[in-house]
């Protein structure tokens, strides 16, 4: 049985206990991008520069793959990139 829920909490509580909140709050143009490929690819680099300067990095890429997020970048990893993780 996936851990997700219980790492989506920590991470909830991890990201409420700073006064700063997760970088990518507020940030879906970058993070859940749409649209023309270039732009969609502009953003996902930048979604990943974002992420390495992350707290929360560990955390997050733990609850993303945990839970098979199927959008968006999480931890610096778009989907097929988490998917590759899993496979091995
Ligand atoms: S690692 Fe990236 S996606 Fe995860 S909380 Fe930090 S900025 Fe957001």
């Amino acid at each position: 049985m996936s851990n997700a829920p219980e790492l989506l909490m920590k991470l909830q509580h991890a990201i409420q206990d700073t006064d700063e909140g997760a970088p990518c709050e507020g940030r879906d143009l970058l993070f859940f991008p749409e649209g023309h490929e270039s732009v969609v690819k502009m953003a996902i680099l930048e979604a990943k520069a974002i992420c390495r300067r992350c707290p929360f990095l560990q955390l997050c890429g733990q609850y993303a793959l945990a839970a098979d997020e199927p959008y968006g970048i999480w931890a610096g990893m778009t989907y097929e990139e988490r998917r590759a993780i899993k496979r091995g």
